[in-house]
C-alpha cells in the first residue's frame, strides 16, 4: 500500500493537565493483517475521558498505555484486508483501535456495523460506549421510575445526553446542569430535558428552584462542586450513580488535595439509606451489547433519543481535543473524523 498509517503515541505521562508534548505524531508504515486478523482503515475515532487515566500508570481498573504506544482509542471503520472469514474487504465495522489511521485488529472483537441504521460516527456515541454506559448504568443503578425527579451532570456531554433522554422515556422529570448558556440551552430545548442547571453560576439557588422536593437520581459525571450541591439534596432511598468525576482527572492520586473541590459531607448516606455505587461499562455492558442497540434504534426511530456530535477533522488534531476536552471545551460527543 502506497499510504502510510498516521499514529498518535503517547510520549510522556502528563502531570497534571496534558500537554502537547505528551503525544508524538509519527508516519509508519501500513501494518499487514496476521492470522484471523482484519485491517481497518479508521473513519472515526471516539475520545473520552477514560483516556487520561490510560496515560496515568496510577493502578486503576485497566492496562495504561505504555510510553512510546498508540493511544487507545475506538474506532469505527472499514475492512481493507481480512484474514478472518467473517470479514471481508469493504465491510463496515466497530471496535477498532487507536489513535490511528489504519490498525489491525483481531476479527473476533469487532462488531459489523448496520450503515442504514444510523450515521457511522454514531457508533462511537449514542449507539457506542458512551450511550452503553448511559444504559447500563440508569438499568443498574439508577433504576428510575416514573415521575422520579433524575439529575445529570456533564448534562450535554456523549454519556449525559443519552442518560437524560432515557430517563425522561421512562416518565422521569430530569434536570441536566451543564457549563454555560449555550449548552443549558441545546440541553433544554433540543433534548428536551425539563430543566438545564449552568454549574457556572449559582447552583443552590438553582437546585432549591428546579427540584423542590429533592432529588431521586443522580447521575455523576464530573464531581467537585457540582456533587457538593447535589449529594445533600438527595431523598430517602435516593440512588447514586457514579460514572465518573472527570474535574479530579487531572489530580494525582494521593497528592496533596490543596486547590481540589471541596466535597460534600457523606455522613446522610446512611440516615437517607441512599445507594451510591460505582460502575464499569465493560464489566457486563458489552455482554448485552444487542439489547441496548434494539432499545436505543427504538428510541431513535420514534424520536425520542436525539444527540450532538463535536466533529473534529483530522487525526494531528486529536491531542489538542484531547486536551479540551478535559475542560469542557466540547459540545456534545467529541470524535475525531480521520480524513
Ligand atoms: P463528555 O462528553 O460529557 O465531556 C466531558 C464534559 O465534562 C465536558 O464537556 C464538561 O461539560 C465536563 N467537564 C470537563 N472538565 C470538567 C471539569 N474540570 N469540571 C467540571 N466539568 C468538567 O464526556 P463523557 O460523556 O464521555 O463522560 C462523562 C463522564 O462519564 C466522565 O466522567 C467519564 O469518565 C465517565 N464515563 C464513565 C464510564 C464508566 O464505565 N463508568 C464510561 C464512559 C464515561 P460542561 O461544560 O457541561 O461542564
Amino acid at each position: 500500500m502506497s499510504e502510510n498509517n498516521l499514529q498518535v503515541l503517547l510520549r510522556r505521562r502528563p502531570q497534571g493537565e496534558p500537554l502537547a508534548e505528551d503525544f508524538e505524531i509519527v508516519e509508519r508504515p501500513v501494518p499487514l493483517p496476521g492470522r484471523g486478523q482484519v485491517l481497518l482503515r479508521n473513519r472515526f475515532l471516539s475520545l473520552d475521558p477514560y483516556m487520561r487515566g490510560r496515560m496515568s500508570d496510577a493502578k486503576s481498573y485497566a492496562k495504561p498505555v505504555d510510553l512510546g504506544a498508540v493511544m487507545e482509542g475506538a474506532t469505527v471503520g472499514e475492512v481493507v484486508a481480512s484474514d478472518d472469514p467473517s470479514f471481508a474487504p469493504g465491510d463496515t465495522v466497530m471496535g477498532g483501535q487507536g489513535w490511528q489511521r489504519f490498525c489491525v485488529v483481531d476479527g473476533g472483537r469487532l462488531r459489523r456495523v448496520d450503515v442504514n441504521e444510523a450515521p457511522l460516527s454514531a457508533n462511537l456515541g449514542v449507539l457506542g460506549m458512551p450511550g452503553l454506559t448511559a444504559w447500563v448504568g440508569l438499568e443498574d443503578i439508577g433504576e428510575p421510575k416514573p415521575g422520579e425527579t433524575v439529575v445529570i451532570s456533564a448534562a450535554s456531554g456523549a454519556v449525559g445526553q443519552v442518560a437524560g433522554q432515557i430517563a425522561k422515556a421512562r416518565g422521569c422529570r430530569v434536570i441536566g446542569i451543564a457549563g454555560g448558556a449555550a449548552k443549558c440551552a441545546f440541553v433544554k430545548d433540543e433534548l428536551g430535558f425539563d430543566a438545564c442547571l449552568d454549574h457556572r453560576a449559582d447552583l443552590d439557588t438553582q437546585l432549591d428552584a428546579a427540584c423542590p422536593k429533592g432529588v431521586d437520581v443522580y447521575w455523576e459525571n464530573v464531581g467537585g462542586h457540582v456533587q457538593a450541591a447535589v449529594f445533600p439534596r438527595l431523598r430517602d432511598f435516593g440512588r447514586m450513580v457514579m460514572c465518573g468525576m472527570i474535574s479530579q482527572y487531572n489530580i494525582a492520586p494521593g497528592a496533596d488535595a490543596a486547590g481540589a473541590p471541596q466535597g460534600p459531607n457523606l455522613g446522610p448516606i446512611v440516615r437517607k439509606r441512599l445507594r451510591i455505587q460505582g460502575f464499569i461499562v465493560s464489566d457486563s455492558g458489552w455482554q448485552r451489547y444487542g439489547q441496548f442497540r434494539a432499545v436505543m434504534l427504538g428510541l431513535i426511530r420514534s424520536g425520542q433519543l436525539k444527540w450532538r456530535e463535536d466533529v473534529v477533522e483530522g487525526l494531528e488534531d486529536a491531542p489538542r481535543a484531547f486536551m479540551g476536552l478535559l475542560k469542557g471545551e466540547n459540545f456534545g460527543k467529541l470524535v475525531i473524523k480521520i480524513n
